[in-house]
């Protein structure tokens, strides 16, 4: 619009632009006072004025809008959100912003954490606390996947049985499902494999009347010590290394039951016994594992499992190859009993300590 003199400052004149034809009359009003149009008011005005309309994309007085966006609403990963545009001239709108969609990293969106549904868990292990089956203490392990999901299991500590002696090289319990039928087990010494000759129990019996359960033995070496009876029993000549399992009816073992004389001689080829294991043995007698006299020391036996072991009678392991490790079943334990044991490890509830050892520990 342009006011040809005597501009008024109080001409308001909106003019819609969608109108696209116009009458003679609508479009030259001459005349002086006041003016009235379709949608034009000017007021009290003396003069000419001229209105020139032609069609634009930009309001009348040229202003093109410049819109100020405002987000009333951010947008999530499923929801859309909001904007509020506006002009410095007053007009307003709103427009709505898209949900941005999930961004997923390994399996999970890394703004709300949902799950991809294409995703598969792959679990990884960490152990958390290591099992001790010295001490009963159970293995736990945490399994997670990168998405965040995760569970865990206790289990058993699990033994960790020596390739060759099939012992448990940390609490020296024995690989039953090795050493499942009782009778003398014989290995070759230094090849790395478990046991591979058996004399079945009932054969020992028959060729030597063993009782390992007899007291009363004495100091003076006798061949009624089962020490070295075993010696005829055991007819493969490729055993260097014997392990005995004695039948789980066995209980007790007697006074020097596995005690040689000396450390020479025959007393030195009978001690070939190595291992001893007695499911059932609750009791073992008055020096019933020590090289007697002057062979203290030469003793071959080097470890034994007693599971239910209770009571361990004077001097029963003195000299005993070490470590020794007692079970927590052990609640009697008399003097010397482990003389000259480099290392017992033991937790029960027995009195006095170390019993002859040089060192007593209650953990490993
Ligand atoms: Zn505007
Ligand atoms: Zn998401
Ligand atoms: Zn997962
Ligand atoms: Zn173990």
């Amino acid at each position: 619009m342009t006011l040809s003199s005597n501009d008024k400052a109080d001409v308001v004149a909106p003019i819609s632009q969608d109108k696209t034809e116009w009458l003679y009359n609508e479009s030259n009003v001459e005349g002086n006072g006041s003016v009235n149009a379709a949608g034009i008011t000017a007021g009290d005005w003396n003069g000419v004025f001229n209105f020139n309309i032609s069609l634009d994309d930009a309001d009348v007085s040229g202003h093109v809008h410049a819109y100020a966006e405002t987000i009333t609403k951010q947008p999530t990963c499923t929801e859309d959100g909001e904007k509020t545009l506006t002009c410095e001239c007053g007009d307003t709108k709103t427009a709505v912003i898209p949900a941005t969609g999930h961004n997923y990293v390994n399996g999970v969106c890394g703004e709300c954490g949902a799950v991809s549904p294409d995703h598969t868990h792959s679990y990884s292990e960490t152990v958390i606390q290591e099992g001790n089956c010295f001490n009963g203490t159970d293995q736990l392990v945490k399994y997670g996947c990168a998405c965040g999901d995760f569970y865990s299991q206790t289990s058993p500590a699990e033994h960790d049985y020596n390739a060759e002696t099939q012992f448990c090289k940390v609490c020296h319990a024995a690989n039953m499902s090795v050493f499942s039928e009782p009778g003398l087990y014989g290995y070759i010494s230094g090849s790395g494999e478990a046991p591979v000759f058996r004399t079945p129990w009932v054969d020992i019996i028959e060729k030597t009347e063993m009782d390992v359960t007899a007291d009363g033995l004495g100091l003076t070496p006798t061949p009624n010590r089962s020490i070295y009876k075993l010696q005829l029993a055991s007819l493969n000549p490729y055993s260097e290394r014997l392990i005995l399992v004695l039948p789980k009816s066995i209980t007790s073992i007697g006074d020097y039951q596995f005690s040689t004389y000396s450390g020479t001689g025959a007393d030195m080829r009978a001690n070939k016994l190595d291992y001893v294991i007695g499911e059932g043995v609750t009791t073992v007698g008055e020096y019933a594992f020590c090289p007697g006299g002057s062979g203290r020391g030469f003793t071959r036996c080097r470890d034994f499992y007693f599971p239910k072991l209770n009571y361990v009678k004077r001097g029963a392991f003195d000299g005993f190859g070490s470590p020794v490790v007692l079970p927590s079943t052990v609640t009697r334990i008399e003097e010397n009993a482990f003389k000259y044991v480099n290392r017992l490890y033991y937790n029960g509830s027995a009195t006095g300590s170390p019993w002859g050892a040089y060192n007593h520990y209650t953990t490993m």
